[in-house]
């Protein structure tokens, strides 16, 4: 499970990605290597699995979202991007770049 003094250290996991250039990171499969995800918010953990396969990518403990099930815009479906940085996760619609969600990352 992942907090925000573990996610503070971490990287893009792919090698030549440029996505870390700025502050934060997208989240990736290493199966996959594409930032199309899925994410799915239960009982303070947000699952980020890969949009393609399936495969878990990372679970997150956040803190202080009201809702359950998969993020998902009112554009498309629950095919997101996940960006961290500096304690925040924004969800994003990875069709559009609509924003979903801000959801704050556990300490
Ligand atoms: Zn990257
Ligand atoms: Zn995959
Ligand atoms: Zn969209």
């Amino acid at each position: 499970m992942l907090t925000k003094e573990k996610l503070d250290k971490m990287k893009c996991s792919i090698p030549g990605c440029k996505c870390d250039s700025r502050d934060g990171f997208f989240f990736h499969g290493r199966c996959h290597q594409s930032d199309r995800v899925t994410a799915f918010y239960d009982n303070e953990m947000l699952e980020v699995a890969c949009a393609e396969c399936g495969r878990p990518i990372a679970d997150v403990k956040v803190t202080d979202y009201k809702g359950f099930g998969f993020l998902k815009g009112k554009c498309h479906d629950s095919t997101v991007k996940v960006f961290y940085v500096n304690g925040t996760l924004s969800i994003m619609c990875a069709k559009c770049n609509n924003p979903i969600a801000t959801i704050a990352v556990a300490q």
